[in-house]
């Protein structure tokens, strides 16, 4: 049996006038991600995380920011994909936590929803998904509200 851990991270600028995605999930706010895709920064850190797990480089790398197919890209079908590509690897998703880092507005209302999406498309159940929230304490950039961070850790398993 072979038991591999990964490590994601991911950061977006937030700008006013934008939709917020985050784990799937549309969050009410005044201000959304700068990105090539949807921007939802938590499913990116999640990606990285899998991929780094199984030794398949990072999402930059699958799903290239410089191609007019992945522009404004639902990431769902991001994260859907990487986990076909852990798949086809022989490894299966053990669990995955996770820490979205932002001042405003507050997340916890929107946990549980993104947990049970996330879930979902990584198939394992909502326990093995957690989804953290943390403001930084009006420090640094998340807490300027100038941008929005995400870590990811995952352990996947091959029989
Ligand atoms: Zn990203």
């Amino acid at each position: 049996m072979k038991i591999k851990t990964g490590i994601g991270f991911d950061v977006h600028r937030l700008e006013e006038g934008l939709e917020l995605w985050l784990g799937g999930i549309k969050v009410e706010h005044v201000k959304g991600c700068v990105a090539h895709s949807d921007g939802d920064v938590l499913i990116h850190a999640i990606c990285d995380a899998l991929l780094g797990a199984a030794g398949l480089r990072d999402i930059g790398y699958h799903f290239p920011d410089t191609s007019d197919t992945f522009k404004g890209i639902d990431s769902k079908i991001l994260l859907g994909r990487t986990v076909g590509l852990i798949r086809e690897q022989g490894f299966t998703v053990s669990n995955v936590d996770s820490i979205v880092c932002m001042q405003k507005p507050k997340l916890k209302g929107y946990i549980e929803e993104m947990r049970v999406c996330l879930a979902s498309i990584i198939g394992i159940d909502i326990e093995d998904m957690s989804v953290k929230a943390t403001t930084t304490e009006q420090l640094g950039f998340e807490g300027r509200e100038e941008g929005v961070s995400a870590y990811a850790t995952v352990l996947i398993i091959k029989e």
